[in-house]
């Protein structure tokens, strides 16, 4: 029912034939969730899960909606409670299930935080526009007036827009709330305001201000005292298991994200 609410009437009937095919052929399969307030109940629920497996999906990703776009609605967005949520129920399935799942942006922990601005990744658009994630539509540099001067990718990897947001990373303290979009929403308006990055997509400027960028401060807030506690057990090595120990993985992250741009850093000056 919500697949078909999202994608059209008929979409879940298409895609399970399809799944059907692919096993059939011997084709690995996936899923790929957006997360909602609407859906997060079904979607985090044992009977969903064991549902895909038994359909032979082995792996997906769950991404949490994001108000961009034509028309953002901030009420499409999972609580912080039903993030947390998600989080829980996708990592105790990780040990009890067999299927490998990501979850985009409660995975902060395991990738070291947010992987934008050049850190691990960045995005460019169809018209040229380096963006420092698909979901921030801002740019201070275009790759084809970059390749006309003679320059290229490097430069806007270590621009002063991509560089002052890997310096911010690095003060998150918090990698249950990595996002530069949603959870640390008054860098984002801080940093494209500073150095003037313009907007890529018609209406990108609605997550800075008005009313989503009100919401965002108030979601950010109770995100952040909702998983602290939880990111502070990590720290101290509550959740390490006899096969990963991810306080050191997050201490290594800590260690080489610092190093990283201290190197860059470097580069830009010299
Ligand atoms: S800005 Fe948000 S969506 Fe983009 S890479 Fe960082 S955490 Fe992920």
């Amino acid at each position: 029912k919500e697949t078909d609410e999202r994608r059209g009437k008929g979409t879940w009937e298409k895609i399970c034939r399809a799944r059907e095919n692919l096993y059939k052929a011997g084709v690995l399969q996936g899923f790929s969730i957006t997360v909602t307030r609407e859906n997060a109940e079904i979607v985090t629920s044992d009977e969903f899960i064991d549902d895909l497996i038994e359909r032979n999906v082995s792996f997906g990703w769950y991404f949490i909606y994001i108000p961009i776009g034509k028309n953002p609605k901030v009420d499409f967005m999972p609580t912080p409670e039903q993030r947390n949520h998600l989080r829980e129920k996708v990592w105790k399935w990780r040990s009890t299930k067999p299927i490998f799942i990501g979850d985009f942006w409660n995975d902060g922990p395991w990738v070291g935080g947010c992987i934008a601005g050049g850190r691990k990744y960045f995005h460019i658009n169809a018209l040229g526009d380096i963006e420092p994630c698909v979901f921030i539509h801002f740019a201070t540099d275009n790759i084809f007036d970059l390749w006309k001067k003679g320059k290229g990718l490097r430069d806007a990897i270590v621009s002063p827009f991509f560089m002052d947001i890997r310096k911010h990373q690095l003060t998150n303290d918090n990698w249950l709330t990595p996002c530069t979009i949603i959870d640390k929403p008054e860098f984002l308006r801080e940093v494209v305001k500073t150095h003037n990055a313009h907007p890529t997509h018609k209406g990108a400027e609605t997550i800075i201000q008005g009313e989503i960028a009100d919401y965002l401060d108030k979601y950010a807030r109770e995100l952040d005292k909702i998983t602290r506690p939880e990111f502070e057990k990590m720290a101290k090595g509550e959740y390490d298991s006899s096969v990963v120990q991810l306080s050191k993985v997050m201490k290594n992250h800590r260690e080489k994200n610092k190093k990283e741009y201290e190197i860059q850093n470097r580069g830009v000056e010299e």
